[in-house]
């Protein structure tokens, strides 16, 4: 496999948005995102992911939609209700 062979030979992949953090095997093999007109492909640290990755919610009471970039799960309120998470 690609990834250990490389770790075995003392590379490191780096998350390709930061170029700091270096992927653990499910970070390599989970986070990959296609880069469009190429074969290459992105894969980013679980940290890169969260903020790349849109959470999208949507209120209740008046259907507004939003959608969150925070990597922690918080509360957002819309019409004094908290919003759902889709
Ligand atoms: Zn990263
Ligand atoms: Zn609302």
């Amino acid at each position: 496999m690609k990834f250990y062979k490389g770790i075995n030979q003392g590379d490191h992949y780096l998350c390709d948005r930061c170029n700091v953090s270096k992927l653990s095997f499910n970070e390599y093999t989970n986070n990959i995102r296609d880069i469009e007109n190429s074969n290459e492909k992105m894969r980013y640290c679980d940290e890169c992911r969260n903020y790349i990755i849109l959470k999208k919610w949507k209120c209740t009471t008046c259907n507004t939609m939003g959608t969150n970039r925070n990597e922690r799960e918080i509360e957002i309120k819309h019409c004094n209700e908290l919003v759902i998470f889709q």
